[in-house]
């Protein structure tokens, strides 16, 4: 049996916060490898102002490409549909029901599982991991976690990492008011985002 963490995201851009949450939970559960899924079209962002999938992608790979349990999956950035992540997590899991897969995701996201399309079939495909993450300290995080497996079953554990308050919101704005970035996002990630000239014209807030 082979143990799978699942790292879902938009990775606008991906940064060290990701990274260090994706590694300290391979370490901890003692997966074999993580899988960054970075999103196509995502039904739970606005879309407008999203950097295109293949820039998204292409970022994902340059981040993980010193980590050999890192993997990377086109399986959403490639599809020009909506992708649910109920039906990228049974692309994953069909034929290996040996393995054991893992949904890791922040605190802010796993409260929004009960508005994802299809929860009960995630939840029962896969273990969430939600972890920690500064700024979203969720008052009785427990029994919201708790009122979420009571309603469609499943198992979600909460997992304490270290705290890094990064967002890739505030590295976009950074890059738009020309504030550093350095040390946010591994290197590679930055001259990438530098040579095609992105988040340069977005400020958000
Ligand atoms: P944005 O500001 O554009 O929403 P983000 O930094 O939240 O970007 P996402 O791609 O939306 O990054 O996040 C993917 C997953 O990583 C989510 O489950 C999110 O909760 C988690 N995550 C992102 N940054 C951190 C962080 N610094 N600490 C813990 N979890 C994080
Ligand atoms: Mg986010």
């Amino acid at each position: 049996m082979k143990k799978y963490g699942i790292m879902g995201g938009t990775f606008d851009p991906i940064h060290n916060g990701h990274l260090v949450i994706a590694n300290e939970v391979l370490s901890l559960y003692d997966m074999d490898k993580i899988i960054f899924i970075p999103t196509g079209t995502p039904p739970h962002k606005f879309v407008k102002g999203l950097t295109s999938s293949f820039h998204r992608y292409m970022m994902t790979q340059f981040a993980t490409m010193t980590n050999p349990d890192f993997d990377v999956s086109d399986i959403e950035a490639t599809k020009s549909t909506v992708s649910y992540t109920i039906d990228t997590v049974k692309e994953l899991t069909s034929g290996n029901e040996d393995d054991k897969f893992y949904f890791i995701t922040g605190t802010d996201a796993v409260l929004d599982l009960p508005t994802w399309k299809n929860t009960e079939e995630i939840l029962s495909h896969c273990t969430f991991i939600a972890v920690n993450r500064p700024g979203y300290i969720v008052e009785g995080l427990d029994k919201k976690i708790k009122a979420i497996t009571d309603k469609y079953g499943g198992e979600i554990f909460i997992t304490m990492v270290p705290q890094l308050h990064i967002s890739s919101t505030d590295i976009r704005n950074r890059i738009s008011t020309d504030r550093p970035v350095k040390y946010l996002l591994p290197e590679t990630v930055e001259q990438y985002i530098l040579k095609n000239g992105l988040y340069k014209e977005k400020k958000e807030k």
